[in-house]
C-alpha cells in the first residue's frame, strides 16, 4: 500500500475500477467494513483520510478530533487497500476558496438544522474528492444517514459518474454504533450512550410487530435516552431515505435517526427500514463480538 499526499499521485495510482472510501481517520471496524466492500467490488481501493475543517462548527471538536496517521496506515494496509490518500490542508484547500457546494432541502432538518454549514462542508469536500480522485465507486456508512442522502443527491445533481454505495452500521458488542468519537467517552458516559442503541433496537422490534406511526416510532426511540441520566436527546426522527424529510407514517423506505449528547460528545445512530415484498424490514447492521480496535490492538 502507498501513502500519498497529492490528488495527482492518488489519481495516477487508480487503475481499473477505483473504489474510494472517504474518512476522517482514527479508523474502526465501521471504516474497515467499507474498505472490505470496496475490495470485493473494485480493482483499486483508495482510502482518503482528511479531518475536514469545513464541516466542523466553531464550537465543535476540530482541534481534539483523534488523529494517528501511523495507526490508520497500518489498518488500511492490513485491510488490503492499495492507496492511502492523506492530503495536507494546502492540498485540499489551496488558497482562498470561493466555491461551496450546498445541497438544499435534504440538509434542512436533523443534523443540518442543528449544525449550520456542516453539510456544506461535507458536500464540498466529497465533491473535491470525487473531482480529484475520480473514483468509479464511493463507499459510505449508513450510520450517518442524512450524510448519505446528501452525498447521493450531490452526486446526482452535479452529474458525477461515481456510484454511491451505502453500507450497514457496525456496532460494538453491546450495540453502541462505532464512532471515532466513542474514544471521548468515560465509563459513565459509555453506559449512558448505550441507551441510544437500545432505542434504535426497540424501533426495529416495533416495526416488525407492525407499528407504522412515525410519532410512535420516534417515541419508542426516544424513551430509553430520556430515561437515562447523563444523556440529552437532540432528536429522534423518522426520515425518508431519499429526501431526509420527516415522515408521518412508515409508508416508504425510511430511517429512524437519533442524535444525542453525552457530556461533550455528540453521537448518532439510526435504523434503516426497507420494504421487502409486502412488509418492512429494519436493518440494525452488525455487531462485533470482541472489543473494537478503537480501544487497543488491531
Ligand atoms: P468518518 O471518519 O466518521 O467521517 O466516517 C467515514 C465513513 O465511515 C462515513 O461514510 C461513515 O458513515 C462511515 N462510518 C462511520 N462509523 C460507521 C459505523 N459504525 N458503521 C459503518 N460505517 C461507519
Amino acid at each position: 500500500m502507498k501513502t500519498v499526499r497529492t490528488f495527482a499521485e492518488a489519481r495516477a495510482l487508480g487503475l481499473g475500477c477505483v473504489g474510494l472510501v472517504p474518512t476522517m481517520g482514527y479508523l474502526h471496524e465501521g471504516h474497515i467494513s467499507l474498505v472490505d466492500a470496496a475490495r470485493r467490488e473494485c480493482d483499486t481501493v483508495t482510502v482518503s483520510l482528511f479531518v475536514n475543517p469545513l464541516q466542523f462548527g466553531p464550537n465543535e471538536d476540530l482541534a481534539s478530533y483523534p488523529r494517528d496517521l501511523e495507526r490508520d496506515a497500518a489498518m488500511v494496509a492490513a485491510a488490503g487497500a492499495d492507496v492511502l490518500f492523506a492530503p495536507q490542508l494546502a492540498e485540499m484547500y489551496p488558497g482562498e476558496s470561493l466555491t461551496t457546494v450546498t445541497v438544499a432541502l435534504v440538509t434542512e432538518g436533523m443534523e443540518g438544522g442543528l449544525r449550520p454549514g456542516h453539510f456544506d462542508g461535507v458536500a464540498t469536500v466529497v465533491a473535491k474528492l470525487f473531482a480529484g480522485v475520480a473514483p468509479d465507486r464511493a463507499y459510505f456508512g449508513r450510520k450517518d444517514g442524512q450524510q448519505l442522502v446528501t452525498v447521493r443527491r450531490m452526486t446526482a445533481d452535479l452529474s458525477f459518474p461515481t456510484v454511491i454505495v451505502g453500507e450497514p452500521i457496525v456496532r460494538e458488542s453491546d450495540g453502541l454504533a462505532l464512532s471515532s468519537r466513542n474514544t471521548y467517552l468515560d465509563s459513565a458516559e459509555r453506559t449512558a450512550a448505550r441507551s441510544i442503541s437500545r432505542g434504535v433496537a426497540a424501533v426495529a422490534e416495533a416495526v416488525v410487530a407492525g407499528e407504522r406511526s412515525g410519532r410512535q416510532l420516534e417515541q419508542i426511540a426516544a424513551a430509553p435516552v430520556n430515561e437515562e441520566p447523563g444523556i440529552d436527546l437532540d432528536y429522534g426522527t423518522l426520515a425518508d431515505q431519499d429526501t431526509a424529510s420527516s415522515l408521518t407514517d412508515l409508508d416508504r423506505p425510511a430511517f429512524l435517526a437519533v442524535a444525542a449528547r453525552v457530556g461533550r460528545t455528540r453521537l448518532l445512530d439510526n435504523v434503516h427500514i426497507d420494504r421487502n415484498g409486502g412488509g418492512w424490514v429494519p436493518d440494525l447492521g452488525v455487531r462485533l463480538d470482541a472489543p473494537s480496535i478503537l480501544y487497543g490492538e488491531a
